[in-house]
């Protein structure tokens, strides 16, 4: 039997509802609150208190490395999914269950349960707190999300195990999918795989969904590299292309099929903002594009995962003077990775006003398109599609290139550009678009699954 891992804050009811899937698939029941208990013969709180959090945290990823990998039920600790070691063990060839309920019900749960100190907060308080700091880490660590509010540990592992049996799409929906997909462009052999999943009965029905939303997208190499990710760290899941001009369909269909993740492209990366129930404070205000939708209990979520990409590679450079060329959405993106560094900023851009409206919600300066060699800047980055084909030019002349320049182009096909060629020619530090990639597929894979990785395993299995 697949491993069953139930996450959720305190109060939700894990232990109790575990023990009752335990003993219904005739498998062992690991608590591994109850465990670290067990190894260290103290209780929580007096870990806590003794050696404080930190200490916890690692005897906590002792206790889950040392976990079966099949045949049973674990219960984790509220906090263990913060850590993404602990998301990476316990998310192979299992089925995590998140459990939830509202406020009252787990303040009502834990009155007057002994707790470690994790804030010095009045118990609702930090409850209300340390749920909103680990939201997006829970929803990370879903494949099935349970509200326990109003049911009995006996109803809530009922529910579970019928959802383990059917799946949660309907299979009207199921269908529903498979004919989109058919009338689509997706290659013989995804498409194989995709009916495995879809067809019914399905293959397995708690196969998840994910993939990327364009218009077009079939060209989009995110399928194969987020599908090796999957084996690699044996995720139940299936990565494809959601190909529609109507970003609006992809969503309902997304819902419907209960995707868990969307990667988003051109040119929905704003018009998927009204398709949200909720959006990160990055992606909402200062960028004004989603790049990464995340799908949890009911609701879809929207994050903006391209400034990160962005920002990684320029961390040493923080404080520098820095030119961005274009103002569009991957413009607006950098904008804020490069003003969230610290560096003086200035936007140029062939239509002045959107370089003006760009640093104006970005809090940096701009001017006109031809300024380039006034500004003398120690970074300059490419948001324009130069050097893409059809327009494979380059938005800057070799003479205008000095070797203290750093050159970021976020143009990624071709890997090296015609202003790449030229900044290395004259000795220039060089960043391809190519790391933003690998940067912002690697943060999308911590949104969607909570596991960290390796920027190296990326680039790997990209070549
Ligand atoms: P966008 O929203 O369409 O913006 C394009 C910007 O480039 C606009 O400011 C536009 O100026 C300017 N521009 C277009 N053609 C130009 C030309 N011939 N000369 C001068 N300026 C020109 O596009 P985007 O989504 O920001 O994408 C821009 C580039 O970033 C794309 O090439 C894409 O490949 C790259 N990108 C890379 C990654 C990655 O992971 N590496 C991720 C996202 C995007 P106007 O305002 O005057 O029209």
């Amino acid at each position: 039997m697949r491993r069953i891992v139930l996450t959720g804050f305190r109060g939700t009811g894990k232990t109790e509802i575990g023990k009752i899937l335990a003993l219904q698939n005739t498998v062992q029941f690991f608590d591994t609150d109850s465990l670290i208990e067990l190894a260290t013969g103290r209780s929580i709180p007096d870990i806590f208190h003794e050696d404080g959090e930190e200490r916890f945290r690692n005897i906590e990823r002792e206790v889950i490395a040392s976990l079966p990998p099949a045949d049973a039920v674990v219960s984790t600790g509220g906090g263990a999914v913060v850590d993404p070691a602990n998301m990476e063990r316990l998310r192979r060839d299992s089925v995590m269950v998140l459990l939830f309920a509202d406020i009252d019900t787990i303040e009502k749960r834990l009155e007057n349960a002994p707790r470690p100190p994790l804030t010095g907060l009045p118990l609702r308080e930090e409850i209300a707190e340390i749920m909103d700091r680990r939201r997006h880490r829970y929803y990370a660590s879903a494949d099935l999300c349970i509200d326990t509010s109003g049911t009995t540990p006996a109803d809530a592992a009922g529910t579970i195990s019928a959802l383990l049996r059917d799946g949660v799409p309907a299979a009207a929906s199921r269908k529903e999918a498979l004919a989109f997909f058919r009338g689509g462009r997706i290659p013989g052999p995804s498409m194989r795989r995709l009916e495995q999943v879809l067809d019914d009965p399905p293959d397995d029905p708690l196969t998840r969904v994910l993939g990327v939303a364009g218009y077009p997208c079939a060209h989009s190499r995110g399928p194969y590299l987020f599908n090796a990710l999957f084996s690699r760290f044996g995720l139940n899941c299936q990565y494809t292309w959601f190909e529609d001009p109507d970003i609006g369909k992809i969503m309902r269909l997304a819902r419907n099929l209960d995707v868990k993740g969307l990667s988003v492209t051109i040119p929905f990366k704003q018009d998927v903002m009204t398709c949200l129930d909720e959006i990160d404070e990055h992606a909402a205000r200062p960028i004004g594009a989603v790049n990464t939708v995340v799908f949890a209990c009911g609701s879809a979520i929207g994050h903006n995962t391209d400034w990160l990409g962005i920002r990684k590679p320029l961390v040493s450079l923080k404080g520098a003077r820095a030119v961005l060329l274009g103002a569009g959405g991957a413009a607006a993106a950098a904008a804020y990775a490069l003003v969230d560094l610290g560096m003086d900023t200035t936007v140029l851009n062939r239509t002045p006003q959107k370089a003006k409206d760009l640093a104006e919600r970005a809090g940096c300066r701009w001017a006109g398109w031809d300024s380039f060699d006034d500004l003398r800047p120690d970074l300059v980055v490419n948001a324009t599609p130069l050097g893409m084909a059809p327009d494979t030019g380059s938005p800057l002349n070799e003479e205008q290139l000095y070797p203290e320049l750093t050159v970021f182009d976020l143009v990624y096909t071709p890997p090296l550009t015609p202003l790449l060629e030229a900044a290395q020619r004259k000795g220039c530090r060089t960043i391809s678009g190519t790391e933003m990639f690998i940067e912002q597929a690697r943060e999308q894979f911590y949104l969607f699954f909570g596991i960290d990785v390796p920027s190296e395993t990326i680039r790997k299995y990209l070549t």
